[in-house]
């Protein structure tokens, strides 16, 4: 088992089920030390136009009010709780044209987990989980950089997440010299910023896939994960919990063995 988690979702987002405290009881009930909540910050409307807001989701996510008013009150009450240690955070997205909108965010919590799941590129935004090309994971890339670099940010969630619907000329979710360049970028840029790189359980959970013949998840993606092996880069596995069972699944121990084949420099607890 774990000793702590910083990747925690709740009913909030609109795709999670469970509050605060029912995520709270079961890591207490598992032994987790410490446990950080970190729930999908409201993106606003006026960031994209209307169908690109839509395609993300983003119209059944926590609004600023729910933030406020539940998610914030729910954290903070659960903090008083003696068994476990309690951190407030948010999971968000990065767009350097609003950079004020998310140090703002920054400063409502404790920490930021840096999660991609959409990006800017030449003024279209685009869904990580769309059929992405050489040129647009450069732009996925790019963002992360940006992201990682302004300081605001504790752990690149899913770091690996632009290749899951990568394709290429000749090969569709291959990995080559493209996939290569931006995955050292990130973990280079991760390194330089201290930033912990998260072997994603989530993905582990929903993302096994066939390539080229092989079983392999989409993320976290062997291919990324050997060019992090043998660097200093900081790696910590989250559960992205969106349900309290996701704490006691099997995909949280198949995260460790996946995690004990490359030579990583794992991290059991953040540094605040
Ligand atoms: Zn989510
Ligand atoms: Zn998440």
């Amino acid at each position: 088992m774990l000793k702590a988690n910083y990747h925690t979702h709740t009913e909030l987002c609109g795709h999670a089920v469970g509050k605060t405290m029912d995520y709270v009881d079961k890591a207490i009930k598992l032994g987790f030390k410490e446990l950080g909540m970190s729930d999908h910050a409201h993106i606003p409307e006026y960031f994209m136009t209307g169908n690109e807001y839509k395609h993300n989701y983003l119209d059944e996510s926590m609004t600023n009010d729910e933030f406020e008013k539940i998610y914030v009150k729910e954290v903070i009450e659960a903090k008083q709780n003696q068994n476990i240690k309690i951190f407030l955070g948010l999971e968000t997205e990065y767009l350097p044209k609003f950079h004020n909108y998310f140090a703002d965010l920054r400063k409502k919590v404790e920490y930021l987990n840096l999660g991609i799941h959409f990006f800017n590129y030449n003024g279209v935004n685009y869904s990580t989980y769309d059929p992405l090309n050489s040129e647009l994971i450069l732009g996925y890339t790019d963002t992360a950089i940006k992201a990682m670099e302004t300081g605001l940010y504790k752990i690149f969630v899913h770091p690996d997440l632009f290749m899951i619907n990568y394709y290429s000329r000749d090969n569709y979710r291959g990995f080559d010299k493209a996939c290569k360049y931006c995955s050292k970028k990130i973990i280079d840029t991760a390194i330089k910023n201290d930033i912990y790189l998260e072997i994603n359980v989530s993905g582990i959970k929903n993302s096994v896939k066939k390539i080229n013949g092989k079983s392999e998840y989409l993320y976290p993606r062997t291919e990324f994960w050997s060019l992090v092996s043998n660097t200093k880069a900081k790696v910590i596995i989250g559960i992205d919990a969106h349900d309290p069972l996701d704490f006691e699944g099997q995909a949280v121990l198949k995260a460790k063995q996946f995690a004990s084949q490359f030579n990583l420099n794992m991290c059991d607890f953040i540094k605040f």
